[in-house]
C-alpha cells in the first residue's frame, strides 16, 4: 500500500539494487524538520557546495531526522576526495586505514566527512572466510548508496534544497518499519559479519521489525563474527549497550536466537538466571542513565555483566582454601585475562572493573576506620552503585546496601552513630543463614552472601 502510494507520487518504478537514479522527495514530501539539522553539518554542507562539491548529511542523521528524531551526530557525504575536505576546515584531519575519512571539528563537536565510496571490487583483499579487509576505491553516489548496510541508513539529505535521495526504498521502510538489508543478505554478512550486530541493534532502537530475508541467514552465519577482529566487535557491542536500549537489544538478540555464538560474553551472562536478574537490572539502570542524557561508564557496564563470573570463580578458589581477599584478585585476573582477549577490552576499562570488583568485600566491613575510608576511596560511587544492584538482585541481604545509603547521605555525627549500631562482623552474610531474614535473603543464589562476608573475618 504505502510502497505502492510513494511510488505513485513520485511517478518511480521499483528499482533493483543496481538503481543508478534515487527518488528524490522535496520538502512538502517529507517530515524532515529543518531546525532539528545541526548548525555544523550545515556548515560542513554548505562549505563544500560552496567551493562546487556535492555534499549532503547521510546515513543514521537521515534516518533520525525522517524519524522526527533529533540526530546524536551528523555523518556527511560528497564528492570531495579527503584531501580537498581538508584544505576547506582549519580543524580538519584525515583519518582511517581501511578507508579514509575527515574529521572536521568545532569546537568539541565531531564531523565525519566521507568521500563517496565506489562498488566493492571483486579483487578487494579478503580473509578466507570472504570478510573484506581493505577497499579504498571512490565512486559515484549510486554505489556509495549501495555500499551501505540497510536501506534506511542509504538515504541522503541536502540541506540546501531540502531534498531527500533515496537509492533502496529506505523511505517505504521507515514508513513500515522494517530493517532491510541492502543486496543479497548472505552476501552482505559474509563481507561483513558485523551487520548482524547492527541489524539487531537498530531493529531494538527504533523498534523496528527485522524483513524476513534480512533475518533468515543470522543463525546460520552468527559464527561468522568470531573471525572479525574483536576490537571491531568491541565498539559495536558497546554501541550496542550504550544504546540507550541494552535490554531491548539483548531481548532482541535472544528472540533471533542470537544469544548463543554471536558474543560469547553473552553466553557466559545469560546462563544463569540469577546472573540474568543482576544484568537486567544493570541494564536498566543503565538505559535509564542514556536516556537522562548522564554518562555511562564502559567498566560498571562490564563489572556487572562479568560479576557473576567473578562471583563463580571467586567461590571456587575459596573452597580451594585461598583466603577471601587473594581468592577474589585471583578471580577478577582470571575473568580480565580471558575476556580482554576475546572482547578487547582496554585496559583502562579492565582496570575500572577490578577496582569496582575489588572494593566490594569492603562495604560488609563497617566497624572502625574502615567505612570512612571507602567513602574517600575517588571510586567508592561506582562500587556503591555496584553494590546495590547486588542487593536488589538478591545477591546480598538488602540491608547492607540500605545501611550505606544512610551512610553516605549522613553528616559526620550520624556517620559514627551509624557505625556504632552497625551490624557487627560479616555483613550480608552471615545474616543470610540467620532463619529470621524476609523473603528477599530467600533470593539469594548459591553464591550469594558468601561473597565478602568472610572476606573480613579477621578484620
Ligand atoms: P547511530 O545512530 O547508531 O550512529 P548510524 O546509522 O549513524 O547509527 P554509524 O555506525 O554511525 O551508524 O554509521 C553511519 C553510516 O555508515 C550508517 O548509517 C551506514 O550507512 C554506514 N555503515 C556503518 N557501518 C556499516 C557497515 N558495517 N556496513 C555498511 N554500511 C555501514
Ligand atoms: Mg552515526
Amino acid at each position: 500500500m504505502i510502497k505502492k502510494f510513494i511510488r505513485k507520487i513520485l511517478g518511480k518504478k521499483e528499482g533493483a539494487n543496481g538503481n543508478t537514479e534515487p527518488v528524490v522527495l522535496g520538502p512538502g514530501q517529507h517530515k524532515i524538520d529543518p531546525k532539528l539539522v545541526s548548525s555544523n553539518a550545515l556548515r560542513v554542507t554548505q562549505t563544500l557546495q560552496d567551493a562546487g562539491y556535492e555534499a549532503f548529511v547521510v546515513g543514521g542523521a537521515v534516518r533520525d531526522l525522517l524519524l522526527g528524531v533529533k540526530p546524536k551526530d551528523f555523518d556527511i557525504a560528497t564528492n570531495a576526495t579527503p584531501e580537498q575536505v581538508k584544505r576547506l576546515f582549519r580543524r580538519a584531519f584525515i583519518i582511517g586505514k581501511r578507508f579514509q575519512i575527515v574529521h572536521v571539528m568545532f569546537g568539541q563537536d565531531l564531523l565525519e566527512v566521507t568521500t563517496f565510496r565506489g562498488a566493492s571490487q571483486d579483487n578487494a583483499p579478503k580473509d578466507e572466510h570472504g570478510r573484506v579487509l581493505r577497499d579504498n576505491n571512490f565512486g559515484p553516489q549510486h554505489e556509495d548508496a549501495a555500499r551501505r548496510d540497510f536501506t534506511i541508513n542509504a538515504m541522503y539529505y541536502n540541506p540546501a534544497t531540502q531534498e531527500v535521495l533515496d537509492y533502496h526504498g529506505g523511505i517505504e521502510d521507515i514508513a513500515s518499519k522494517q530493517l532491510r538489508i541492502i543486496g543479497q543478505p548472505e552476501a552482505r554478512y559474509r563481507e561483513d559479519p558485523v551487520r548482524m550486530l547492527r541489524v539487531v541493534r537498530f531493529a531494538a532502537k527504533l523498534q523496528f521489525t527485522i524483513e524476513p530475508a534480512t533475518r533468515a541467514p543470522i543463525p546460520v552465519m552468527a559464527p561468522l563474527i568470531n573471525n572479525v577482529p574483536a576490537a571491531r566487535v568491541f565498539d559495536e557491542m558497546l554501541k550496542l549497550l550504550m544504546s540507550g536500549h541494552a535490554l531491548a537489544c539483548l531481548q532482541q538478540l535472544r528472540k533471533e536466537g542470537l544469544h548463543h555464538g554471536l558474543l560469547p560474553l553473552l553466553d557466559v551472562v545469560l546462563e544463569q538466571p540469577i546472573s540474568m536478574k543482576f544484568v537486567t537490572l544493570a541494564l536498566e539502570s543503565t538505559d535509564r542513565r542514556v536516556m537522562a542524557g548522564k554518562g555511562v561508564s564502559p567498566g560498571f557496564l562490564f563489572a556487572s555483566l562479568l560479576w557473576h563470573q567473578v562471583l563463580e570463580k571467586w567461590n571456587a578458589y575459596k573452597a580451594a582454601g585461598e583466603s577471601p581477599i587473594p581468592a577474589l584478585h585471583l578471580a577478577a585476573d582470571d575473568v580480565l585475562e580471558d575476556q580482554t582477549e576475546k572482547l578487547a577490552l582496554q585496559r583502562r576499562i579492565g582496570s575500572d572493573m577490578r577496582d569496582i570488583w575489588s572494593m566490594q568485600p569492603r562495604f560488609e566491613r563497617r566497624q572502625g576506620k574502615a567505612p570512612i575510608k571507602l567513602l574517600e576511596n575517588p571510586r567508592f560511587r561506582a562500587g556503591y552503585d555496584f553494590l546495590l544492584l547486588r542487593c536488589e538482585s538478591g545477591e546480598l541481604d538488602a540491608e547492607l546496601g540500605e545501611w550505606w545509603t544512610a551512610f553516605y547521605e549522613a553528616d559526620p555525627e550520624q556517620r559514627e552513630e551509624l557505625i556504632a549500631n552497625a551490624p557487627s562482623g560479616n555483613g550480608g552474610a552471615k545474616r543470610k543463614r540467620s532463619p529470621r531474614r524476609g523473603p528477599r535473603s530467600r533470593n539469594r543464589g548459591e553464591n550469594g552472601g558468601g561473597s565478602g562476608g568472610s572476606g573480613d573475618g579477621g578484620e
